[in-house]
């Protein structure tokens, strides 16, 4: 998943479009709770103006995860723009880079690393299986989206309860 500066300086500027599919091997999720269902499709342009590499791309997959609220496993679809721009650094200013600029040195650029890293910052923080999703009870644990647990009647503060027998008395 290489852009070669090369193909880039024949087109003078002009943007050149690249179509990739990155399977499990290429995009790692592991540790995110995140697993990819299908392969990312990821269409790219790019340019190159001698100085800057200019890239805009798109990106679509369907993840599988864990939902936050239910625990339950459910497929999202994820889908994302991207605009970058990388400062194109020749190995001997190595030291005066600047930390705020994104750059990148070499012949060529490596677009997995990129794709790594926008998808990476798309995942949701706290997946949901729905908007509606009910949750698990507090007290017994059951799938509210699935069952009606009775411990809701049964929610009362003790302190009250006792009150209430000593009223009753
Ligand atoms: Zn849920
Ligand atoms: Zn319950």
């Amino acid at each position: 998943m290489k852009i070669y500066l090369a193909d880039l300086k024949k087109e003078q500027g002009n943007y050149i479009s690249y179509h990739y599919l990155a399977d499990s091997k290429t995009v790692k999720l592991e540790s995110t709770g995140f697993c990819l269902e299908e392969p990312v499709t990821l269409h790219v342009s790019a340019a190159y103006n001698g100085r800057d590499l200019f890239i805009n791309g798109n990106f679509k997959t369907r993840l599988n995860t864990v939902c936050s609220r239910c625990l339950s496993e459910f497929s999202i679809p994820l889908e994302g723009d991207f605009q970058e721009k990388f400062n194109h650094q020749k190995k001997s200013e190595g030291q005066e880079m600047d930390s705020e600029e994104s750059y990148f040195q070499g012949d060529a650029f490596d677009v997995k690393a990129l794709l790594q890293e926008v998808l990476f910052l798309s995942l949701p923080l706290k997946p949901l299986c729905s908007s509606h999703c009910r949750g698990l009870c507090p007290v017994c644990g059951s799938n509210l989206n699935l069952e009606d647990c009775r411990c809701e009647a049964a929610d009362v503060d003790p302190r009250l309860e006792d009150l209430k027998k000593f009223f009753e008395k």
